[in-house]
Order: C-alpha cells, then sequence, then structure tokens
C-alpha cells in the first residue's frame, strides 16, 4: 500500500473536476479524498503503486471536456487508515487564484434532455450543466459560485438543489442550474418593449423571423439582431435600419450539414464550428449561395455560426431550420446592448420584436469570428468562448502587471506568472459605453482573479483612451512602442525566446520619434528592439479623415511620386482636390506616416475600388477580395534606400505608384493591378527579411499587425518566407490586429522588469 498528495492545477473548479476524481479511485479501488483549494485540486490517495500509477496517467487522459490541466505534482505520504473515497468541502477561500471558464457552447448530453419529451427539462431554454452553459457573462464577482452570478436571484426548487449538491450528479456544483420551476423565463415584446401575451413566446418569436420581421434576441454575451437569412427584403430592411450599409452579417445555420450545403468546409473549419468556444467561423460559399445576397454583399467570404445556446437550439427548430442572419444587437460600431431596457431603448426602430429573459448580462461580450488560413487558426475576434482563458507565454512575470492594450478594437491582460489572461473584446474606446465596460471589466477580473496590480504597461500613444487610464490609476508607467506590442504578442503566443525580425504592418501606431508609424521591419526581443527598416513616410492629409476617405491617400501618393492620374481626378471634385494638395503642399494637417494600411487604402482608391469607406479598412478588405480570385501575374517595382549611418532604410514606394498609375492608365483589370499590389507587398516583406536576415544573422520573423488579417498576403509571404527558409511565427490564438496589444505588453513589461527589477520604468 502506498498513499500519494496529489496537486493538480490549471481550470480544475467548475468543471467537474472532483467527481470525476471520485469515479475514477471509485475504479480502481483507490481510498482518500479530493477537494478544492486556492492552488487547485487537492488529491490524497492510497492503493496499489500500479493502481496508483495508472489514476495518475488517467487524470490527465480522461479529464472533463472543460477542465484544462496545466500541472500535476505528486508526492509519497505516509499511508493512513480508511475505507472509501470522499469529496470534502472546499477550504474557505478556496476558491483559487485560478481560472474562469470561458461561457461554453450547449453540450451533447443537455441538447438530449432538451429534445427529450421525457425529460424534466424537455424545451426549456436555458438548460445547462457542468460542461457547458453561461460562465463569464454572469459572473458579478468572486468566488465563482451561485451568489457571486447573475443566477443570485434565483432560487433552487428541490429537485434542481439535489442535483446540484450531488457530487456523482453531472450539475454538480453548476453555478447556472435552473429548471423550468425555478429559472430563468422567456418573454416577447413589441417594439415597444410591451408585453406580448404568447403560450409560446419562442415559437411567436419563430413565427415573426418567418414572416420577414426583424428579431431582437437576448442571448449568451449581448442582443442579437435576427432575421430570415434567405429573405432579401427582411436583410436590406436590417441592413437601412441598423446604418450598416456593407458590413458582412454572420448566419446560424442549425447544423454542419445544413452550413454545408451553402459552403466549403474542410475538415478543420468543421471542427472551430464545432468547438466549445462556437465561433463565428468565415467560409467560401459555394455557387448555391441559399442566402440573400446582401447578407454578405460582394464579399467571397460567408461568416458562419452553428447555435450554441438551448435558445438558439430551440430557435432553429422553430423556424423550420431556415438559416438566420446573427448579427450584433447595436447600431453600427457601439458596443452590443446587453440589458433589456437598454436594448428596447437602443434597438427601438431597427427591431419589429424583442425575446427576452430574466438572466441578466453582466459581462457583455461579443461573438468570436475566426478563419482558418494556410492550414491555421487566424483569429479575428477572441471574445465569446475563449476569454477569459490564459495564454501560457514562455517567461515568468516578475510582478502582477496589468495591460491596457489600445484604443480601437480594446483588450487588456493580466499577466501573472507565466499566464496572461486576456480580455474579452471591447471594442473601439473612443465610445463612451465601450469606455465605460472597459473600466469596470478590468475592477471585475481584478476581483474574480484576485489581482493586484504592481506595473500598468499602456501605449506610448498619449491620446490613446487606454494611456489616460493607465496614468490616471497612479501605479507606476511601463510604456510600449505600438509596433513592439504587436511583434511581442505573435513571440509570446508562439512562445518564442529568440532575436526575432518583427515585420509589423498595420494602420496607425505611435512611433517613438513621433511619427505615425505602421509599415515596420524591427529587430528584437522582449526587452527593446531596433526600428531596421520601414515604408516611406507619406503625408496623411486631414489626419485621421484620411482613414475615412481613401481618395486623400492616394492623392498624398500621388504626389509624392510625382506623378498624376487623369481617371482618379476625373472622380474627385476639384476643389476638394485642390484643399487637399494645399495641405500636403504646406504640411497642414498632414502627419507623416510610413502606414501600410493607409497604402493599401491608396491603392484601393487609385484602382477605383473605393474613394470612401464606410467601416475602418473596408478599401484594403475590398482590394483583397477582388485580388483573391486572381492568379499570380507579376509585381510591381520599388527600391530600398541606402540608409544614412544609424538610421533606419527607407523601402520607396514610389517607383510602385508611378507603375500602377501606368497599369490604371492601359485600363489593366482592377483585379490584376489588387494581385499585383498584394505580390508587391509579399515580395518586399520578404527582401526586407531576407537583408536583415544576412546582415544580423537572425533567422526568425514574426508576422503582426493588422494588415495580416489579410488572409491573401498572409499566404503570400509565408509561402516566400518558407522558400527563403526563414522560419516563420504567426498568429493563431490571438488577432494580430490591435486585440493583441495587450499581451505583447504584457510580455515586454514582465521582460523589462525583469532586467530591472528594482526601478519603475518610464520611457
Ligand atoms: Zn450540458
Ligand atoms: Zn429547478
Ligand atoms: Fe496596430
Amino acid at each position: 500500500m502506498q498513499r500519494r498528495a496529489i496537486t493538480v492545477s490549471g481550470i480544475v473548479q467548475g468543471v467537474g473536476f472532483r467527481p470525476f476524481v471520485f469515479g475514477l479511485a471509485t475504479r480502481l479501488q483507490l481510498t482518500g479524498f479530493a477537494r478544492n483549494d486556492a492552488r487547485g485540486v487537492i488529491i490524497e490517495v492510497q492503493g496499489t503503486p500500479s493502481a496508483l500509477d495508472e489514476f495518475l496517467a488517467a487524470l490527465t487522459r480522461e479529464a472533463p471536456t472543460l477542465a484544462r490541466i496545466e500541472a500535476i505534482s505528486s508526492r509519497v505520504i505516509p499511508p493512513q487508515d480508511g475505507a472509501g473515497f470522499e469529496i470534502r468541502e472546499s477550504d474557505s477561500g478556496g476558491h483559487a487564484d485560478v481560472f474562469i471558464s470561458p461561457d461554453v457552447a450547449t453540450c451533447g448530453d443537455c441538447l438530449r434532455e432538451l429534445f427529450d419529451p421525457a425529460d424534466r427539462r424537455y424545451r426549456y431554454p436555458f438548460i445547462n450543466c457542468t460542461n457547458c452553459g453561461p460562465r463569464l457573462t454572469i459572473v458579478t464577482g468572486a468566488p465563482y459560485d451561485r451568489a457571486s452570478t447573475t443566477m443570485a436571484s434565483f432560487t433552487m426548487c428541490e429537485e434542481c438543489r439535489v442535483e446540484y449538491e450531488d457530487p456523482l450528479d453531472r450539475r454538480f456544483h453548476a453555478q447556472p442550474i435552473a429548471c423550468a420551476i425555478c429559472g430563468p423565463q422567456l418573454r416577447l415584446l413589441d417594439q415597444n418593449g410591451e408585453l406580448l401575451e404568447s403560450d409560446d413566446s419562442l415559437r411567436g418569436f419563430a413565427g415573426a423571423i418567418l414572416s420577414g420581421q426583424i428579431g431582437a434576441l437576448k442571448g449568451l454575451g449581448g442582443f442579437h439582431l435576427v432575421c430570415d437569412a434567405t429573405n432579401e427584403h427582411a436583410v436590406q430592411r436590417l441592413r437601412s435600419r441598423k446604418h450598416r450599409e456593407e458590413k458582412p452579417f454572420a448566419v446560424m445555420f442549425r447544423d454542419v450539414a445544413l452550413a454545408a450545403a451553402h459552403c466549403h468546409i474542410t475538415a478543420a473549419e468543421e471542427e472551430l464550428l464545432r468547438s466549445r468556444a462556437a465561433p463565428i467561423v468565415l467560409l467560401r460559399p459555394n455557387e448555391s449561395r441559399g442566402v440573400a445576397d446582401s447578407v454578405a454583399p460582394a464579399n467571397p467570404l460567408l461568416g458562419v455560426v452553428l447555435p450554441y445556446t438551448p435558445i438558439h437550439h430551440l430557435l432553429v427548430e422553430a423556424v423550420n431550420q431556415v438559416p438566420l442572419v446573427m448579427t450584433s444587437g447595436n447600431r453600427s460600431d457601439e458596443p452590443i446592448a446587453r440589458e433589456n431596457d437598454e436594448a428596447v431603448e437602443r434597438l427601438r426602430g431597427i427591431a419589429d420584436v424583442f425575446l427576452v429573459h430574466d438572466r441578466p448580462i453582466h459581462v457583455r461580450c461579443d461573438d468570436s469570428v475566426t478563419r482558418i488560413v494556410a492550414g491555421q487558426e487566424l483569429p479575428i475576434r477572441r471574445s465569446r468562448g475563449y476569454a477569459p482563458l490564459p495564454i501560457n507565454v514562455p517567461f515568468t512575470s516578475p510582478a502582477p502587471i496589468l495591460a491596457v492594450g489600445g484604443q480601437l478594437k480594446g483588450t487588456f491582460a493580466l499577466a501573472r506568472q507565466n499566464h496572461v489572461f486576456l480580455s474579452h473584446h471591447l471594442g473601439d474606446l473612443d465610445h463612451h459605453q465601450a469606455y465605460v465596460a472597459f473600466e469596470s471589466d478590468i475592477a471585475l477580473y481584478r476581483e474574480l482573479f484576485q489581482f493586484d496590480p504592481a506595473y500598468i504597461a499602456h501605449d506610448l500613444h498619449p491620446d490613446y483612451a487606454s494611456t489616460r487610464y493607465a496614468q490616471a490609476t497612479g501605479l507606476p508607467l511601463i510604456a510600449v512602442q505600438h509596433h513592439h506590442a504587436h511583434m511581442a504578442s505573435c513571440m509570446a503566443e508562439n512562445s518564442v525566446t529568440e532575436q526575432v525580425i518583427g515585420a509589423t504592418f498595420d494602420g496607425l501606431g505611435y512611433g517613438t520619434d513621433g511619427g505615425v508609424w505602421g509599415g515596420e521591419f524591427l529587430v528584437g526581443d522582449y526587452t527593446g528592439f531596433t526600428r531596421v527598416a520601414h515604408l516611406r513616410y507619406v503625408g496623411m492629409p486631414g489626419g485621421d479623415q484620411a482613414t475615412r476617405e481613401p481618395w486623400r491617400m492616394a492623392l498624398a501618393h500621388l504626389r509624392d511620386a510625382g506623378t498624376g492620374c487623369a481617371e482618379f481626378d476625373s472622380r474627385i471634385a476639384d476643389t476638394e482636390r485642390r484643399v487637399v494638395e494645399q495641405m500636403l503642399e504646406r504640411r497642414l494637417n498632414s502627419p507623416m506616416s510610413s502606414s501600410a494600411g493607409r497604402l493599401f487604402d491608396a491603392v484601393a482608391s487609385l484602382v477605383g475600388v473605393r474613394d470612401r469607406v464606410s467601416y475602418e479598412g473596408q478599401a484594403a478588405v475590398e482590394l483583397e477580395w477582388l485580388a483573391t480570385g486572381r492568379a499570380e501575374c507579376g509585381s510591381y517595382p520599388y527600391e530600398f534606400c541606402d540608409a544614412s549611418n544609424r538610421e533606419a532604410q527607407v523601402i520607396d514606394t514610389r517607383p510602385m505608384i508611378r507603375a500602377i498609375v501606368a497599369d490604371v492608365q492601359k485600363k489593366t483589370e482592377q483585379r490584376t493591378i489588387a494581385r499585383r499590389f498584394h505580390s508587391t507587398l509579399a515580395s518586399m516583406i520578404t527582401e526586407a527579411c531576407q537583408r536583415i536576415s544576412r546582415e544580423r544573422g537572425i533567422r526568425s520573423v514574426v508576422l503582426s499587425g493588422g494588415v495580416f488579417m489579410n488572409a491573401l498576403l498572409t499566404r503570400e509571404v509565408l509561402a516566400r518566407l518558407d522558400t527563403a527558409e526563414l522560419r516563420v511565427y504567426r498568429h493563431r490564438h490571438v488577432p494580430s490586429n490591435d486585440a493583441g496589444l495587450s499581451l505583447g505588453q504584457a510580455a515586454i513589461a514582465a521582460a523589462r522588469l525583469k532586467d530591472e527589477p528594482h526601478r519603475t520604468i518610464v520611457i
């Protein structure tokens, strides 16, 4: 007989781990106990050494679906008397510095019960268990138990309580446990928020959708607007009411089979669709295109999501499996609506009918969006289903660090030891409501993770709302350059520790010279970087306005290249053009920028794709779509200018602009120019990396920044760098855009603190 004390750490609480251990110990005829404490789950087991070995092996092999084991430690201790195995109550305060689970899509067991007429939760829209259901979105504080969720006001009925307290029940300590007797209920409201009497609210809602109306549905992390995706009128009405002229909508299909009737789905894509995070996956529609054209106008991809809550499952059944548009319940780019009254207020005039319920959403959490590119995941938005899972990083943070991210696509991160807990998507911090959520969700995460930051990492940009927040805390600050953070973000999620070449291409980021950077080649690691090359600086006439009006960037590049383009001139009013020309000449409100994103905008406008955009990055995205269907067809010239000593090398884009103008004048097809432009950038990035590699003896490259959301460019750069025999790292867990900044800031701050632990660092 031997006795072992085992500690299991990671996501092991609130996921059915102790009942699992109980079953395992019983099967192997071991005696002892399991209980939670602040480190995770503590187990003592006693039996033959071989049974104990088998127990240890099975702990990881057979762990419950939602568990994520980080470490298991085991030591031999003196045997004790005692029979049987028991689950012990947690020590007081035994709720762990551990982890909070993300929200989880309805599991197979719950789904079976949902449609089983004999089950007591038959058709109950809030069915869940230890393996599935709401988590992050209902948490109001720590520790994670019923009282600290938005289920606190629902008193469990006797039957639910028995399940909740039975260690062997699959709802043991499932905090959101509920049933039709004791749990939340659905209600149907009209467009003014008045209660509609209905014996079946869900079928009433489904009927409205089928008759072409627009519904607002309270989901897991916020409201969605819903309509029949096959009804062109309904989709167009939703578009005009939502003031969302072109941005694509996601579509919910009943199951993979139905989605596959509309889209090409690879095994990797199917795996993502079916995963318990249930993100929106971007797929390539097939010819049948069974959804209305205005769902994703001119877009070669369709965002597809499977039902992930019991309400969704009941709804897709009630609408006879017609595909449903599911888009965030907001106007244009505001944060998603969360509370019932707020939704009625904000969605008035958009929704004809509301399906609401009385389980409050505490944390606003948008759908995650992802896709597969070149055989690997390319995350676009990491939120519901992923947050607040930590990213494991290849270093140990010497102190707790809060990193507050950027301004657009805001996220924040908590770094502790070798974990960085990354928040859900907060949106654009320019929006007051997004900023309010940013503040309150930081406070919530601090409480949940019992996290008391000693340092705050932030972007160098003095005007970001996140920077101002950091400054107002009074904590020691660590300022991080924008593109360095992008680079470190990609390094951290790939566990890279060596010196790298960071090809960071994005819209805009504040440079150490006060310039607007965005087409950068950096060399360095977490502790520091050198800017070794960048795209040529061009004026951005009107600053932010140049982002909304790509024609301004086109004009700036034309003037910079000393050329003109009659086709371009003919589309832009003379007066407007002259004003912008004067701004450029006199350098009035025209900050100099090396932005690759703005270069995309300029080319999109020159080619005639788009002179003005209705959402950020639209011109670049449309240029990508245009080029995607075209085979490779050559590229344009560019030049590496010799760097004067100690200065970064400049990549001259003027030869390319002149060649594009020549192509436009020759009436070369738009898609050919778009394709050549992509190949040019790919070639430029590869050549720059090769030169830097030769000069500095560095063989690893990381690709980061929002421009690498471009799948065509990413594919082509990967292929070329591979041919050049450089080792390439790309984002797979965190978006390459500004949503990844907080992770990079945390990594850099941790590395700097390690170097100089006793100094407060403000650069
Ligand atoms: Zn379940
Ligand atoms: Zn109940
Ligand atoms: Fe950026």
